[in-house]
C-alpha cells in the first residue's frame, strides 16, 4: 500500500527536511502537476520536483493556502 498523495495546494507554505543552500527551509507551492513547483521564501529561487520527490522533502505544512 502506498501513502495517499499529500493534498498540496497553490500557495501552501511548507517546511522541508533539509534547508536550501541559502539557509531557508520554507517554500511556497507555485505549480501543481506531475512536477511540483516550489519557490524558496528566503531567496526566491524556484525549483521543479517530481511529486514523489517533493513529498519526501516536505516535513510539515507551515500554512495552508485555504486557511482563513
Ligand atoms: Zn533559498
Amino acid at each position: 500500500m502506498s501513502k495517499p498523495p499529500l493534498d498540496l495546494q497553490i500557495d501552501d507554505l511548507v517546511q522541508t527536511r533539509k534547508a536550501h543552500p541559502c539557509g531557508g527551509d520554507t517554500w511556497r507551492i507555485v505549480r501543481l502537476g506531475a512536477d511540483i513547483g516550489m519557490r524558496c521564501e528566503t531567496c526566491g529561487r524556484k525549483i521543479m520536483l517530481p511529486r514523489a520527490e517533493c513529498e519526501r522533502r516536505i516535513k510539515r505544512f507551515v500554512r495552508r493556502a485555504n486557511d482563513a
